[in-house]
């Protein structure tokens, strides 16, 4: 069996975490890849959870030299649509050197390449230049809920010296990208409560403030008409962007093109002094997720909403701290509420911002492992979105990450037709070969 049809056979599985009717699925895509790491020489647990399972699969620990964590989940988003899919989600087909299948690029593409590296260079030389720990779980698309407790009970086990994830993006084909920052994130949702019924607006109107009214008075006050975030105090520990940082981000492909392409907006927008590549990955953000109240049905109907209510979330840089985060927004919302309504506010899940050097000897090792693999200098850039099981390696184990992704921006990750490129599985192949050699090169901490 080549390396491809192994990558074929465990996207068949279809392990869909959030859906309880694909439970046996998703843990026999764990038993499998538990057969597949010993058969090639790694000794593999099950590690049950409360909900699906942890492998755990580790070459010989030998020591004087450095221990490499590799992370990657098995488990994988829904499929639907299904009826804007062109093959089917769990029959993968190769088209145009693309695999198209549920879990090719997120992340079933990305970590099997790293096992298969592993396995390479352990048939060919018989031993690893470094200590590796594979850690697959199953719960990621539904948020990871049972991994941080299983770091911290397995935490000594799981010492490591570094931790590489190939589970982000490049910038574009064949373009080597180093991520190494991550915003963090803080969720609330407010309501806006009047009078005690919805109120016919002509003889009511004009005598009572509209929940309405005042929704959109709050979620207008969040900005300064230039993109500011008029929060008071919101950005009193935001770490400014190195001058490297704004260097190396200015020779990036346009971003301000990519942000339009990307989203089909007549033109961008955001704080002002700042380019869109460092709005989207170092600048902090305070979006509504939904605003609703009021008549929503065909034609008109008159009246004053007896409520009326919006979701907002904020997106957070080094050194925010996302609850004292939602305590400012909560104050602000407070001072900016219209009298004659009240206010309540619910807070929701928040998680925090992660930065690590990648000019650091971690970092470069990186670095050149992603400049041998591609045969150009690797790029260096932040992703806006979030990933908290990263920030929790550093909480629990102490130890910096390095993302190394493999997906390319049309691999429609959680979208129809997800896929990844035959070449990109073939360059996580080499790329886990050469980050191996390169970190075998640092002392073990
Ligand atoms: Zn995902």
């Amino acid at each position: 069996m080549s390396h491809l049809d192994d990558l074929l056979t465990h996207l068949r599985f279809p392990s869909i975490s959030t859906d309880p009717a694909h439970q046996a699925d998703v843990r026999a895509c764990a038993d499998w890849l538990v057969e597949k790491c010993r058969s090639i020489g790694l000794t593999t647990e099950l590690h049950p959870t409360p909900g699906h399972p942890v492998v755990i699969a580790r070459s010989e620990a030998k020591p004087n030299r450095p221990t490499v964590l590799i992370y990657g989940h098995y488990d994988v988003q829904p499929v639907d649509p299904l009826e804007l899919w062109d093959s089917p989600q769990f029959e993968p087909e190769i088209r145009n050197g693309r695999i198209f299948a549920r879990g090719s690029t997120d992340n079933k593409g990305q970590h099997y390449a790293h096992l298969c590296g592993v396995a390479d260079t352990l048939a060919e030389k018989g031993d690893l230049p470094v200590n590796v720990i594979f850690l697959l779980e199953g719960e990621e698309e539904i948020g990871s809920p049972h991994l941080e407790p299983f770091l911290r009970d397995h935490a000594d086990e799981l010492q490591c010296d570094v931790i590489a994830v190939s589970d982000t993006g490049m910038i574009g084909p064949g373009v080597p990208t180093l991520t190494y920052g991550l915003r963090g994130i803080a969720c609330l949702e407010f309501k806006v409560s009047g009078p005690a019924s919805d109120l016919h607006s002509g003889i009511y109107g004009g005598g009572v403030m509209n929940p309405a009214t005042a929704v959109a008075r709050l979620v207008a006050s969040l900005h300064e008409d230039n993109g500011r975030i008029a929060i008071e105090g919101f950005y009193d520990t935001v770490r400014p962007l190195q001058e490297w940082e704004r260097e190396q981000w200015a020779r990036l492909p346009d971003g301000d093109l990519a942000t339009r392409s990307e989203t089909g907006v007549p033109a961008v927008f955001g704080e002002a002094g700042y380019s869109s590549l460092e709005r989207r990955w170092a600048r902090p953000t305070a979006e509504v997720n939904g605003i609703w109240g009021g008549y929503q049905g065909a034609g008109s109907k008159t009246v004053i909403p007896r409520e009326a209510c919006a979701k907002l979330s904020f997106r957070l840089v080094p050194d925010q701290d996302p609850q004292e985060v939602l305590r400012l927004a909560r104050k602000h919302l407070e001072r900016h509420c219209p009298p004659g309504v009240t206010l309540e506010i619910h807070e929701g899940h928040h998680g925090q911002w992660y930065v690590m050097d990648p000019l650091g000897p971690q970092g470069m090792a990186a670095q050149r492992a992603l400049e041998q693999t591609f045969g150009k200098p690797s790029l260096l850039i932040r992703e806006g979105g979030s990933i908290p099981i990263i920030r929790s390696f550093k909480d629990v184990l102490g130890t910096d990450t390095l993302m190394l992704g493999l997906a390319l921006p049309d691999c429609q990750a959680h979208a129809p037709n997800e896929n990844f490129p035959v070449a990109n599985f073939e360059a996580g192949i080499q790329l886990n070969r050469y980050l191996l050699e390169e970190l075998a090169r640092l002392l073990p901490t």
